[in-house]
């Protein structure tokens, strides 16, 4: 530096001198070289302050070092490590103590999800049995409605069959129609074959009618549940009608058709009240022990006898054609099926009533051959109601066969 400015003078000469000097010494300089010397002082006026600042910072240590004791800044550490082991201990009991309550609120939430869980169990147990309870008593509440218009509703649809079956006898009876039909009765039942006639007809899809009594046909030997029959009759949908109680219709002293009107009006109140009483269905025609014609011959007149009928709501029938199957004249199958076969194709218009005992196995046997023969030929088996045609226009005939 001293070499590219050799012209230079100290900068502690003179202020006048120096600037007398500086002033002719710029003049003489070019003007690069002036430039030049002023940078250098700018320079040398920064190191100048740097350098002090540099021995103001270490007097400011040297004080600072001298003054500062290190006893004190120890007691504040040990402080600070005392207060710092306290907040730990403070810090590690609290989190024990949340770590138990956690803990206790796992529990209580377990134990309240269990409970909620038996809650919901129990619930929908009782929901679920509220609703079969529900169902039950809908069932049962309909069974009551049921049971309390069962006779009500078993009259109506009685009632709307007989009409049905009216119409088609009315339309037989007009030669409108082709159908033929045959009223199959069983007197003097339930009897020995009373089970297997039933049998037979519901394995075929056909109706026939009982003429019960209670004591015609007593066995003695305990073999027939008559009660129990009378409800499978009722229950296949056959006609249940009156025979009378006790069928003691010869015309000696104390029988029905010779002790009095009262004593006939007993005979047919009783059998009435036994079917009503074991089926909950009231007959309504009744068919005279022996024949209306036996019957009338006798000490009571026949407007005695119908007049009494009436007067229990009873109509009455006798029959179209005989099976003539008593005890005595015992005639077999093949007679039985040869006399419905012959007398049945001779009523006309085709509407028949067949006279025959369940007590019998030659008429069980006969009856089971003749229905088919009769169904090939176009007849059709019904239950006999009051309102059919056939009362009033059924007569006991002589059969010669
Ligand atoms: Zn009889």
């Amino acid at each position: 530096m001293e070499n590219n400015i050799p012209e230079m003078e100290p900068i502690a000469s003179g202020e006048t001198h120096r600037t007398e000097r500086s002033a002719s010494a710029q003049r003489r300089l070019p003007r690069k070289r002036r430039r030049q010397n002023r940078t250098l002082k700018i320079i040398n006026a920064v190191l100048l302050l740097l350098a002090g600042l540099g021995l103001a910072a270490c007097a400011f240590a040297g004080y600072r070092y001298y003054t500062f004791s290190p006893g004190t800044y120890d007691d504040q550490i040990a402080a600070l490590h005392e207060e710092a082991a306290r907040i730990r201990t403070e810090t590690e009991a609290l989190q024990q103590e949340l770590a138990l309550e956690d803990e206790q609120m796992r529990s209580d939430l377990h134990q309240a999800g269990e409970e909620g869980a038996a809650a919901a169990d129990a619930l929908s147990t009782a929901k679920a049995e509220n609703e079969s309870l529900t169902e039950t008593h809908t069932a049962l509440v309909e069974r009551v409605d049921f049971i309390k218009n069962i006779h009500e509703n078993a009259q109506t649809f009685r009632e709307e069959y007989a009409r049905k079956i009216r119409q088609l006898e009315d339309m037989i009876v007009a030669g409108e129609s082709g159908a033929k039909i045959c009223y199959w009765s069983f007197d003097d039942g339930p009897g020995s074959y009373t089970a297997a006639v039933l049998d037979f007809c519901e394995q075929n899809g056909i109706y026939v009618t009982f003429f019960t009594s209670r004591e015609a046909n007593d066995t003695g030997r305990g073999d027939v549940d008559e009660p129990e029959l009378l409800r499978r009759e009722i229950m296949g949908g056959h006609s249940i009608q009156n025979h009378s109680n006790s069928h003691q219709y010869s015309m000696i002293a104390g029988n029905m058709y010779t002790k009095g009107i009262d004593s006939f009006r007993e005979q047919v109140r009783l059998q009435d009240e036994w079917v009503y009483e074991n089926t909950g269905f009231k007959p309504g025609i009744f068919r005279f022990p022996g024949g209306s014609a036996h019957a009338f011959s006798g000490p009571l007149s026949k407007d005695q006898m119908v007049s009494v009928l009436t007067e229990l709501g009873y109509v009455w029938i006798d029959w179209d054609c005989d099976m003539a199957d008593n005890a005595k004249a015992n005639p077999d199958a093949g007679t039985v099926y040869s006399r419905a076969m012959y007398q049945v194709r001779k009523i006309d218009p085709p509407i028949a009533v067949v006279l025959s005992h369940d007590n019998y196995y030659s008429t069980y046997a006969g009856f089971m051959r003749a229905v088919p023969a009769l169904q090939a030929e176009g007849y059709i088996f019904l239950p006999l109601f009051p309102e059919s045609y056939a009362i009033g226009h059924s007569y006991a005939r002589t059969w010669y066969y």
